[in-house]
Order: C-alpha cells, then structure tokens, then sequence
C-alpha cells in the first residue's frame, strides 16, 4: 500500500520543499510550485544573514501555506546555548498556536523541549545533525522524530542501505549551495571572522583563496598552485540533482529539499518551478524521466558557482571533483523587478485579474532599466514571457528614460502578469543583444 504521510507527499509522490528567508519569499515559493517551504524566526534559525520573519510574519505564513493547501515548516536549528534555553518554551507554545507544520531541529536540547512545550507539532530533524546510518535513524525515531534530512555527505550506495529501515520520513537536498565540512560543523568562519556558522552567522571564508606561510618568514606567502585561478581547496560547487530525481524517487525519499534562505527571488522562482516541473513529469512518467533543455536554461540563468551531484555519486566514480577552482559565480541574467499590484486595485482583485488584454503593468524595479531592456516574466508552468521595455513612466505618470532599483515603474503591455511575479533580465555585460533589438 502506498505510503502517505502528514504532508500528503508518498513514496510516489514526493514533496518540494523550498526555502522562505522571508515572507514574500514563501509567497513566491508556493507560486511558483513548492508544497512546503522552510523559514525561520528571528531567533533560533541558524541562518543571521537571512532577513528571516518577525513573529507576526510566520503566522502570515502559515495562514498563507494552509489558505493554499500547503505546509510551513519552521527551523529551529541553532546549537542552542543556555540562555536560548531559556527563551525557547514560549517562542515553541507560540509556533504550536500559529499552527506551525514542522520544527527543524538539530540539538537534542531543543527536540525535548519542542515535545514539552510544542507537542503537537511534529520534528523533522536538521541537516546540522549529520545523520548517516540505520542505527542513528533508529535512535531520532525513538526520540519522536517524524522526518530526517539525511546528511549531505552520503553517497547513492549508502543512501540505498539506509532507506526502507528506519520507518521515519527521508528528506534530501536535491540543490543548492554546499559546504565542505560536514554539513556547517565548521569553526572556519568563528576564528576567521568571529562569526559562527553554527550561529548561522557563516561569512564563508571556505570560498576564499589560500596561500601557504612559514612561520619563520612572516610576510612572505607562497602560493598553493591549483590551476590558473590560484587554490580554492575548500570552495564547493552548487549542488544540482535534477537528473537523478528518478533514483532518488526510486528509493522512497519522502521530500526534495531546495536550500537557500538567504538567495534571492530569481533563484527561488527559478528552481522551484524547474523541480516542479521534474518532480510532475516524474510522477506522472517515473520510468521515462529525462531533464528537458529548458529546465536546465532556467538553472543556468540564476547565479551560481558549477554545478555538480555532490558526492552521490562519489563511490562508482562518475563525478569529478564536487569542489570549484573558481571563486566567481557563473552569472548571465539577474533580477529586473518584481511585478507589484496596482496601487489602484486591491491586492485580492490583482491576483485574480490575469487579464490577457492590454493593461497597465506595475513593477518594482531591482536592476536598472533602460528603454530597450528585454524582460522576461516567469510564469510558475514553466514558460516565459518576454516584453521589451519600451515607454514606461513613474507612478505620478512622469515619462523615464531611466529606473533605478528600489523604485516602482508602470507599463501598457498585454501580457498576464501576477503580482509577485518574477522578472529576469540579460546582465547588462552579456546585453549586446538588446542593443541590437533597439
Ligand atoms: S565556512 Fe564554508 S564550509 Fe564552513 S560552514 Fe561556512 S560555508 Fe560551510
């Protein structure tokens, strides 16, 4: 019989999870396909960089996910110290009240007091607990945790062993940035920068370009050759696994995890419709699954270091090495805005007006834009619809040769818009073509 779970993900039918570093961020990750997305508080979330959502937002988030039919997780993942002990029993009574469909815990401390003070929300334990074997799975389950995140070092074979044995829900990262240490178990950046990866503080000094010194000769830096570009012996490439959804579907993963909470709306959009579409095509077709060219334009078009299976694969040798020689990320478009409501409509009325016919566009712009521009407004199926930006003005209506970031401009155009809709454009060094289209 088939197995289902709290979240309506199977055996077949696995979930998207998708990160939210903010509340807007979980509204365009449920547009655009996630059926569950992870964010976290303020406090105890173990990404400090992230905006993360005040108390208020994550009870919007929640109604948010549930008026969907989709499902909020919230990370508790800190290394808790003694005084976030103390702070953490009303923080969890108030997760449980807003109705809150997991906590992502890693530290024990903070699991036994989410079953004291959050007892009806269920555990799904963290990455950062670097989970690799049956025996260990055991153990969470008898802790009283429903879902693992199984660490990101493990390879296929060893995925394989572990699957099926344990009777708690599987979950895997499937894309984004990795680290080289064991899943963030890693001082690099507390004795760099004084700021603690496992504070969710990371400055990721593991990226940067190293150099050799003898101690006796302060001052003078002998260069660690790798290639060209210098040494960059810890700098990991992105994680990207959409060619081998089908293996992992096969083994029963209850959940493809999407990391990112502090990336930007571009990659959000972007990965998550392009999971969805895999995720779809393979539970409709599990043994004829093949990655379109399309998805993996989508992939290429956010920015991102290479890309590689990570150590999957590591064990029958198909990969090379999952670590980059380059520190700079491989970057052809970028972010042009984020289609906005009409401040004359109310926001309800926009969501539904998807009208085909000519209209006024609203869009907050976060590149500058220039007549000439070519827009592409990503739609959550898949397709895109490009618009090239020809007269546009301010909100009072003031014609603009020019916008800036952070400011709003309208349009006439005929394409169906929604708002928070994502809007991608060329990165103005790649961006002959749109010289050659004026
Ligand atoms: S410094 Fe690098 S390896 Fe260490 S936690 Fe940060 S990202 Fe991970």
């Amino acid at each position: 019989m088939e197995h289902r779970d709290s979240t309506g993900a199977s055996q077949n039918r696995p979930e998207l999870l998708a990160p939210g570093g903010s509340l807007e961020k979980c509204r365009i990750a449920f547009l655009y396909g996630a059926d569950a997305v992870y964010a976290g508080g303020r406090e105890f979330s173990l990404r400090g960089h992230a905006r993360n959502l005040t108390d208020e937002e994550l009870a919007a988030a929640c109604f948010l996910a549930h008026s969907m039919k989709k499902k909020l997780y919230v990370t508790v993942n800190t290394f808790a110290r003694e005084s976030d002990i103390r702070r953490l029993p009303g923080y969890l009574e108030y997760l449980q009240d807003i109705g809150a469909d997991a906590l992502i815990i890693s530290d024990p401390g903070v699991l036994l007091l989410a079953r004291k003070h959050a007892p009806r929300i269920p555990i799904h334990l963290s990455t950062q607990a670097n989970t690799m074997n049956s025996s260990a799975l055991s153990f969470w389950k008898s802790q009283g945790v429903r879902r693992v995140n199984l660490a990101r070092e493990l390879t296929f074979s060893e995925l394989q062993a572990v699957s099926g044995q344990s009777g708690v829900e599987l979950e895997v990262f499937i894309h984004g940035a990795m680290c080289i240490s064991y899943s963030g178990r890693c001082l690099l950046s507390a004795f760099l920068n004084e700021r603690s990866a496992n504070r969710g503080l990371c400055t990721q000094p593991c990226r940067w370009s190293y150099r050799l010194v003898e101690e006796k000769r302060p001052g003078q830096y002998f260069p660690v050759i790798e290639d060209d570009n210098g040494s960059y012996i810890f700098n990991s490439r992105d994680l990207c696994l959409l060619d081998s959804l089908d293996r992992l579907m096969e083994l029963g993963i209850h959940s493809f995890k999407i990391e990112g909470r502090m990336k930007g709306v571009l990659y959000l959009a972007s990965t998550v419709r392009t999971y969805r579409q895999a995720v779809d095509a393979l539970i409709e077709n599990p043994l004829d699954y093949k990655v379109k060219k399309h998805w993996m334009e989508d992939l290429d078009r956010v920015s991102h270091r290479p890309y590689t299976r990570g150590l999957l694969f590591a064990d029958s040798r198909q990969e090379g090495s999952p670590v980059a020689s380059e520190t700079t990320y491989c970057q052809t478009h970028t972010l042009a805005g984020i289609v906005r409501p009409s401040p004359h409509n109310s926001w309800a009325r926009s969501l539904s007006g998807l009208s085909p016919k000519r209209h006024m566009v609203y869009v907050e712009v976060r590149s500058r834009l220039t007549p000439g521009t070519l827009l592409d407004f990503l739609n959550p199926d898949g397709t895109t619809v490009s618009h090239l930006l020809d007269d546009f003005e301010d909100l009072q209506g003031n014609a603009l040769n020019v916008a800036h970031p952070n400011t709003w401009i309208r349009f006439p155009a005929s394409l169906p818009v929604f708002p928070c809709q994502v809007v991608r454009m060329k990165r103005v060094a790649d961006a002959k073509e749109r010289r050659d289209l004026k």
